[in-house]
């Protein structure tokens, strides 16, 4: 099999039996890089160099018989909202386009612990506010199995990197749906975290109590690896939470039977895609054939989730992005006096997309306003986590499609901002709540889209999502959830 097809588990054993080099396998990924990237716009910065002395000290490391962790020597790649120390960190805006930052995410600090060769920076939204990408400052991101249409967003080249073999794994983040909703779209494992569980330090901010951490994988497997590796208290992150981290890997189980699963019908009513619902309730027949139980549940605040979202992160926006005055980060535009100067900058460093989230969340905090927007979108976040806690009361995960349709075309949705908010009804309750919430792929729409299964779970239980996500996998794509779409045909890129 080629090198590009493999899970970061099934190289760890040729690492191990001697068979390949860290860093052969980091060259390899480089060149693919170098071959496809320029089509598929996956990365804005590529750290040829960098990656290449990492691999060689993982592989010195390993000649020395030092421990090894199970991701050390496998490239991997690391979306551009966090922060590198020494390479350049953009959140895909102007406003830090050669921006370098003194110090590394807790994230990142893990992956070089770990000795992960780190290919480069993924391309993003602007700041991490978009599904689709294509508010990038700097290139298009493509779908890899259809090259007209988006790769999701705001993670989408971390999705694309994995989808299309050019990393083993990565990292995105997560704010309303920024990596179950690409991972979706592009045929991937994507999880994110109980709010809490990974730490946001060095991650630069778009909605502190919504952001959070999380990996892109091409089995469960590799997810529960990879959570391991970033999970865990950081004292720089005060709403890190200071509980043990489980083996995630090992305790994975493939056992439908006695998994209570429940259906959310606010989610299931909603108007969803054909393929997509028949796909999801494929997977929710193969599992209940083979002993899980099946529940309806209701979740009755989620009508009011997309607004609520979009009071509270874009609020949490304004606030954090005040920071980028053109004094103390990034760009600066010189002008007459200072006022000037900071409304030059501001007005040229960010994109439209970002304008419209200050504006909103500066409008929805100001006086006046505040009680009849923010507050109350602060007491209907608590109605709909309390909608949660009655539903794990009865279940031990929630199943949903992960997103209403497959991915859309480029260009699609630019014009209607409302449009592409409402892609976000089935990942936004998830931040909200703060719960673990993993996808991955369960079918194919008629055009050969993937389709993304959702799994949901309570509070720090990633290891019931992690168990029920190897259960269904094991199930419906032994061979890898992620990797079954590379089975049989290469991603449309390498055909053309
Ligand atoms: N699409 C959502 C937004 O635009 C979510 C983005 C994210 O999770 N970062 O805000």
């Amino acid at each position: 099999m080629a090198l590009h097809n493999m899970t970061a588990h099934e190289l760890r054993q040729k690492l191990d039996a001697g068979e390949l080099s860290s860093r052969e396998l980091t060259e390899a990924f480089l060149k693919r890089i170098e071959q496809l990237d320029g089509t598929l716009g996956a990365y804005l910065t590529v750290a040829a160099e960098e990656a290449l002395e990492q691999a060689r000290a993982f592989d010195e490391a390993r000649a020395n018989g030092e421990a090894i962790h199970p991701l050390g020597g496998i490239p991997v790649a690391v979306k551009d909202n966090l922060c590198t120390r020494g390479l350049r960190t953009t959140a895909a805006s102007r406003m830090l386009e050669n921006w370098v930052p003194p110090y590394d995410a807790t994230v990142v600090e893990r992956l070089r612990a770990a000795r992960a060769p780190i290919l480069g920076k993924t391309n993003m939204d602007e700041f991490a506010m978009g599904s689709s990408t294509e508010t990038s400052a700097f290139k298009v991101a493509r779908n890899p199995w259809d090259l007209d249409r988006v790769p999701g967003g705001s993670s989408g080249g971390s999705a694309i990197a994995v989808a299309a073999g050019l990393a083993v794994w990565s990292l995105g983040s997560d704010t309303g749906g920024s990596i179950r909703q690409p991972a979706a779209y592009c045929g991937v494992v994507g999880m994110k975290p109980t709010y809490g569980r990974v730490s946001r330090y060095g991650l630069l901010p778009f909605a502190s109590s919504l952001d959070q951490i999380g990996p892109f994988t091409l089995d469960v497997t590799d997810c529960a690896l990879a959570l391991s590796l970033i999970s865990g208290f950081d004292p720089r992150d005060s709403t890190s939470v200071d509980m043990e981290v489980p083996d995630y890997a090992a305790a994975l189980r493939a056992e439908a039977k006695g998994l209570r699963i429940g259906i959310p019908v606010e989610y299931m009513s909603q108007p969803i895609d054909g393929d997509v619902r028949a796909a999801v309730e494929g997977a929710l027949k193969l599992l209940e054939e083979n002993g899980a139980q099946l529940k309806e549940v209701s979740l009755p605040s989620t009508r009011y989730a997309v607004q609520t979202y979009y009071m509270i992160a874009p609020a949490e926006a304004s606030s954090n992005l005040a920071r980028y005055d053109g004094v103390r980060y990034g760009l600066r535009v010189p002008a007459a006096d200072v006022p000037r100067m900071m409304e030059e900058t501001r007005s040229r460093g960010f994109g439209p997309e970002v304008k419209r989230r200050i504006i909103l969340g500066t409008y929805v905090l100001s006086a006046g306003h505040y009680d009849a927007y923010y507050k109350k979108a602060s007491q209907v976040r608590t109605l709909i986590r309390r909608d949660f806690e009655r539903a794990f009361g009865e279940v031990d995960v929630l199943i949903a499609p992960t997103t209403p349709t497959t991915a859309f075309r480029l260009g699609d949705k630019t014009q209607d901002p409302l449009a592409m908010y409402m892609m976000d009804i089935f990942t936004i309750p998830v931040n909200l709540a703060g719960l673990p919430g993993l996808a991955m792929p369960c079918g194919v729409d008629r055009q050969g889209l993937p389709v993304g299964l959702q799994i949901i779970g309570p509070p720090f239980r990633e290891d019931l999502v992690l168990r029920a996500a190897y259960t269904y996998e094991q199930l419906a794509w032994p061979q890898g959830a992620g990797r079954h779409w590379r089975a049989g045909r290469e991603v449309a890129v390498d055909v053309r």
